[in-house]
């Protein structure tokens, strides 16, 4: 069973994909717990503020250091486990390292992590420096939030957990399971108004679509990702 814990300030966001497809299954079949913390309860005002205007000027507003720390010794707090067990707290940010399948494999082979999700302009830098495991950043393009980061993060570390996936075997196959992407798909009809699937998938000789699959894969693969094959 792994525990996600997740912080942030727009828990809405993360509502209805947690309670669908990938990560419902997993939550369902006790591989994965995730819990849901609003970064708004952990502001040292009254009025719920979690940011403010950043030193130095300049446009937007900061998530606060001390809303994070408060936020975070709260659960260490409820759990004390987790402070023994060095819980790593992951934060979200374009200047993190790239998400991958085998950052997701790595994540998949912990108990627990923390995935701190910003918005505005980002997050007071302390946070990075004192608190922060490391950073992970899904794409190079900049969110509003870290919220659907968070999610992308929990539907690929979701299908990791054994069992999850209807068909487990077919993880081997997927792209980025081994150096090369995934081979087409096709299904019925077999002929849609001329479009004909590859006749060698219809001839039941399974060598020779092992072989046409495998063919297809380094193919699209040399193509569209040759960085992947050296
Ligand atoms: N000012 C920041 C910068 O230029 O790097 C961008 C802040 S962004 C508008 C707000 C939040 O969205 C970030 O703190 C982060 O949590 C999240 N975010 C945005 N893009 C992301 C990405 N590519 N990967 C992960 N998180 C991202």
């Amino acid at each position: 069973m792994i525990e996600a814990h997740v912080f942030c300030p727009l828990p809405q966001v993360l509502s209805s994909p947690l309670e669908s497809g990938v990560i419902k299954k997993a939550r369902d079949c006790n591989g994965l717990r995730v819990f849901v913390h609003d970064l708004h309860e952990f502001s040292p005002d009254r009025h719920r503020n979690i940011d403010d205007a950043p030193f130095g000027g300049g446009p937007g507003m900061v998530i606060r250091v001390d809303v994070i720390a408060n936020a975070l010794s709260k659960v260490f707090e409820m759990s004390p486990f987790l402070v023994r067990e060095k819980l790593p707290v992951i934060l979200l940010s374009p200047r993190g390292e790239k998400f991958d399948q085998e950052k997701a494999k790595e994540l998949s082979r912990n108990k627990h992590f923390a995935l701190i999700c910003g918005r505005y302009e980002g997050i007071d830098e302390r946070v990075r420096e004192h608190f922060a495991s490391f950073e992970i950043s899904i794409g190079d393009y900049v969110l509003s939030g870290g919220e659907l980061a968070a999610l992308v993060i929990l539907d690929a570390v979701s299908r990791l957990i054994p069992g999850v996936l209807g068909n487990y075997e077919s993880l081997g196959e997927e792209s980025f399971s081994g150096p090369c992407l995934e081979y087409p798909q096709f299904t019925r009809p077999s002929d849609f108004k001329g479009l004909k699937v590859p006749r060698v998938l219809l001839s039941g000789d399974h060598k020779r679509i092992r072989e046409w699959r495998k063919t297809c894969a380094r193919e699209i693969t040399q193509k569209r990702r040759p960085d992947l094959l050296v």
